[in-house]
C-alpha cells in the first residue's frame, strides 16, 4: 500500500513537474528563436543600410542612376563588402534590375517588401532577404535588395536544440527520481503513525478482550450455580461490576486519546492560575496519603502562576502523575508536589521515593500500554494509558514532560509550560 501510494506521489510529481518544464523548455526555445531572427535582422538591417546610404544616386536623362564606382567594383560577380552576403540588387521604381551582385538574378522584383526567408534555388539554403524601397527627395527612386545565409541563426538554434534535448531527458529522469526520494520521506511519518495505529489498535483490542472473557466466565459460572447458592451469584455479580467499571475506564481513556489529539484551539484556552488549579488536588491526595500512610509535601509559590491552558486537561495530567506517585510508593514513603517558575516556564514535578522504573524502561513509560512489567504493575490493575494521557495534554499546552527515575530510588516526573504574555 504505501510503495503504490509512494509511486503514485513520484509519479504525478514527474507528471507535472516535467509538463512545466517541457513547457518551459518550449517557451525559452521559441523565444530564442525570436530574439536570434530579431537580432540577425537588425544586423542585416544595419549593413544594408551602410550599403545603400554610401552609393549616390543621380539623375541621368530624367532617369535615376546608380554612381557605385566610388563603391563597387563594377562588372564583377565578387562582392567587395562581406563574406556573408549572398547577392546585392539594385531595381529601378518599375522593379527592373539596374545592377546586382552575387547571384543570378530575376529581371523584375520578385517576393515583398521587408525582411522574407528564401531559399536558394541551387542547394535550397535558407536566406535572409531584406528589400527597402530607396527614396531620394521624397521619390522612389528604386529598390535594394540584400540577401544573407540564415546559416549562424539555424546553427545557434541547432545547439539549443541539442542542449534541450539531451538537457530535458535527464532532467526528467532527475525529476523522477526526486520525486521517488520526496515520495519516501513523506511515506516515513505516515508509515509511522499508521504502524502506531495498529499497534494501538491491538493493544485496545487485547486489553478489552481480557475483561470480557473475564465478565463471560462470571456470568456463566453464576448461572450455572445450583438454586439456592445467591451468595456465589452475588460475588459472580459484583466481579462483572468491577470489571465493567474498570472497562469503562479503559474506554474513557480510550477516547479522551482520540479525541484530545494534536494542539488545542485557541477558544478553549483560559487564563488560569496554575497554584489556584492545584489547590483543590492537594486536599485530596492529602486525604488519600493519610490512608496509603504516606507523607505528601507540596511546595507552591506565593504568587501566582499564570498560563494559557485548558484547567481540567492541565488537571487530569497532573492528577495521573499523583496517582501514579502514590501508586508506585510503597508505605512509609514521601509524595512531593512543587511548583517554580524559572525563564519564563511554569515548572511543576511530582517526586517520590517509590519503586522507580528500571532504565531500559525509561524510554517507553510515554507509549500508550506500556507498562514495566512488575508485580506491583501488574497487580495496580493500570492500563499503562496515565502517562500516555498526561503527554498529550501537556503536548497539547505546547509544553514538555520528563521522566528521570532509579530502580528502588524513587522517580521525578516534571512538566514544563510556557508562562502567559
Ligand atoms: P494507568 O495510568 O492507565 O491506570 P499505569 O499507571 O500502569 O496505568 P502509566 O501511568 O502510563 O500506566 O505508567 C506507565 C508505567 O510506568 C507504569 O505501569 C509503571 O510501571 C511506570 N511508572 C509510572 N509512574 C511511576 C512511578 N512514579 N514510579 C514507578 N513506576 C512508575
Ligand atoms: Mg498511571
Amino acid at each position: 500500500m504505501f510503495n503504490r501510494s509512494r509511486r503514485n506521489l513520484a509519479y504525478w510529481f514527474a507528471l507535472s513537474m516535467g509538463s512545466i518544464l517541457i513547457l518551459f523548455a518550449s517557451v525559452v526555445y521559441y523565444r530564442q528563436v525570436q530574439d536570434q531572427l530579431l537580432a540577425f535582422d537588425q544586423r542585416l538591417y544595419a549593413k544594408s543600410k551602410a550599403i545603400a546610404v554610401g552609393v549616390r544616386y543621380w539623375d541621368h536623362r530624367s532617369r535615376w542612376r546608380l554612381n557605385l564606382e566610388d563603391e563597387l567594383l563594377l562588372g564583377t560577380n565578387k562582392l567587395p563588402f562581406d563574406s556573408d552576403i549572398v547577392y546585392l540588387r539594385w531595381y529601378n521604381s518599375q522593379g527592373q534590375i539596374l545592377l546586382f551582385f552575387g547571384a543570378t538574378v530575376p529581371k523584375q522584383l520578385q517576393g515583398k517588401l521587408g525582411f522574407q526567408t528564401v531559399k536558394t534555388d541551387s542547394n535550397q539554403t535558407l536566406l535572409r532577404q531584406l528589400t527597402i524601397p530607396v527614396v531620394q527627395n521624397n521619390l522612389l527612386i528604386g529598390y535594394f535588395q540584400i540577401a544573407t545565409p540564415l546559416t549562424p541563426v539555424k546553427e545557434d538554434l541547432a545547439r539549443t536544440r541539442l542542449f534541450l534535448s539531451l538537457g530535458v531527458p535527464i532532467t526528467l529522469g532527475l525529476i523522477g527520481f526526486t520525486g521517488w526520494f520526496l515520495g519516501g520521506l513523506a511515506m516515513q511519518p505516515i508509515r509511522r503513525s499508521y504502524e502506531q495505529l495498529q499497534r494501538f489498535t491491538a493493544d485496545a483490542s487485547h486489553e478489552l478482550r481480557a475483561p470480557l472473557a473475564a465478565t463471560l466466565s462470571n456470568a456463566q459460572v453464576g448461572l450455572l450455580a445450583p438454586v439456592g447458592a445467591e451468595k456465589e451469584q452475588r460475588q459472580r455479580l459484583e466481579n462483572i461490576v468491577e470489571i465493567t467499571k474498570s472497562m469503562s475506564v479503559l474506554i474513557n481513556n480510550l477516547l479522551f486519546l482520540a479525541r484530545n489529539e494534536g494542539r488545542l484551539a485557541p477558544e478553549v484556552l483560559k487564563t488560569v492560575d496554575l497554584v489556584s488549579l492545584i489547590q483543590p488536588l492537594i486536599a485530596e491526595y492529602t486525604t488519600q496519603a493519610a490512608t496509603q500512610s504516606l507523607s505528601f509535601i507540596s511546595k507552591l509559590p506565593q504568587q501566582p502562576v499564570i498560563l494559557s491552558a485548558d484547567p481540567e486537561l492541565l488537571q487530569q495530567a497532573i492528577k495521573n502523575l499523583l496517582n501514579n506517585a502514590f501508586k508506585y510508593t510503597l508505605s512509609g514513603g514521601t509524595v512531593q508536589l512543587q511548583v517554580f517558575t524559572q525563564s519564563r516556564r511554569a515548572t511543576l514535578q511530582v517526586i517520590d521515593n517509590g519503586i522507580g522504573i528500571p532504565a531500559d524502561d525509561l524510554p517507553h513509560i510515554f507509549e500508550r500500554f506500556y507498562r514495566v512489567d512488575t508485580v506491583r504493575a501488574r497487580s495496580s490493575g493500570g492500563f499503562g494509558l496515565g502517562l500516555a494521557i498526561a503527554q498529550q495534554i501537556v503536548a497539547a499546552h505546547d509544553g514538555q514532560i520528563t521522566a528521570t527515575s532509579k530502580i528502588g530510588v524513587g522517580s521525578t516526573f516534571q512538566i514544563q509550560l510556557p508562562l502567559k504574555g
